[in-house]
Parts: structure tokens; sequence; C-alpha cells
């Protein structure tokens, strides 16, 4: 996960090759939108490029959260994408772009994210590997990593008995998006 102040041109970013669970205050790295460290001893996550290139294009995006969303994951696996099910997965996910296949910490991986997630969404599928999510602030970005789970669950469930889950009409999310001048 990553984090920045809002309008800041560097951010905090979890390190590479520690357990998460026991993270420090130490162990965090603060990086510039270029990946050179400003602050910290160790080694940022190898996910980095994809975590400022986010910022690079989102200046409304401060705290991503990538993951491995095992239910998320195999509902792309098998070609099937998430719908608006629920009313979190409308509230709370909204659009849900699915980014190709790149492998992790590359160049090209920062690139395909950077133009989907320019498009300004807030959950991203990323193709035979997890999860990006994106929020003004890290309890966002965290609603969103877990919604995504909950709501591919939910709608694994349905397709397992054999049903097609019905989906939020099109016309009331709509409204709903007016009514809180949502994109
Ligand atoms: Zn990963």
């Amino acid at each position: 996960m990553s984090a920045r102040i809002p309008n800041s041109k560097e951010f905090w970013i979890t390190p590479s090759g520690i357990f998460k669970g026991e993270l420090t205050l130490d162990d965090l790295v603060k990086l510039d939108l270029e990946g050179n460290v400003v602050e910290g001893f160790g080694r940022p996550s190898i996910e980095w490029p994809v975590h400022a290139a986010i910022y690079r294009v989102r200046p409304d995006v401060n705290a991503v959260v990538h993951a491995h969303n095992p239910v998320t994951l195999g509902l792309a696996l098998a070609g099937i994408s998430l719908r608006p099910i629920t009313v979190e997965a409308v509230m709370v996910l909204r659009r849900i772009e699915v980014v190709p296949f790149a492998f992790p910490g590359t160049d090209q991986l920062a690139k395909l994210v950077a133009e989907k997630a320019a498009l300004g969404t807030r959950a991203l599928i990323l193709q035979n590997h997890g999860i990006i999510a994106m929020g003004a602030n890290l309890y966002e970005a965290e609603a969103v990593a877990e919604t995504l789970e909950e709501v591919a669950m939910a709608q694994f469930v349905a397709m397992v008995l054999g049903r097609e889950p019905p989906v939020i009409p099109e016309r009331e999310v709509e409204l709903y998006y007016k009514l809180y001048r949502l994109g």
C-alpha cells in the first residue's frame, strides 16, 4: 500500500520482502514520483512504479492498495465481469476496469495501469495477478479492495447456484450517481 498527503509529489509506500502484518513506521519508505528514495532505509515495494504512475495521473487519489483477491481474480480469469449486484458495488466500486497482464514491477505494468486509472475508476483488476484499489485516503482505498472481494463472492455464490444474479437497474444507478454527483 501507499499513501500521500493531498497534492504532494511524494508518497509513503510499504517495503518489499517484509511481513506486512508487523510493519512499523520505520519500515515505510518515502519516494518521489520518479521513484527516488526521499526518506527511509528499506527497499520500496517492487510495485512502486504502479503506485507512482497512479499518483501522476490522478490528483484525486491519495492512497493505493494492491492485493491478490482470490475470488475477484477467479471471476476475471473466467472472463466474468463484476456486475452492479449490490448497493456497495454501485456506491463504492462504481466502474471497474481490467488491466491486461504484464509482469509485476515492470514499467509496462505501470503504463497499462496508468492508462486505465486515467479513466477515473477506483477499482482495477490486474489480469492473472490481483487488484488495485484507489481512494482519497487509505480507508477509502481499503474499502474498495474489500468491497471488490465481497461483491465477487456474492456474484460467485449466485452463479454457483446456477443463477444469473439480478443487477441494480441502470436507471437507479444513474439516479444515484446524479444525486451524489459521482462519475
Ligand atoms: Zn501483486
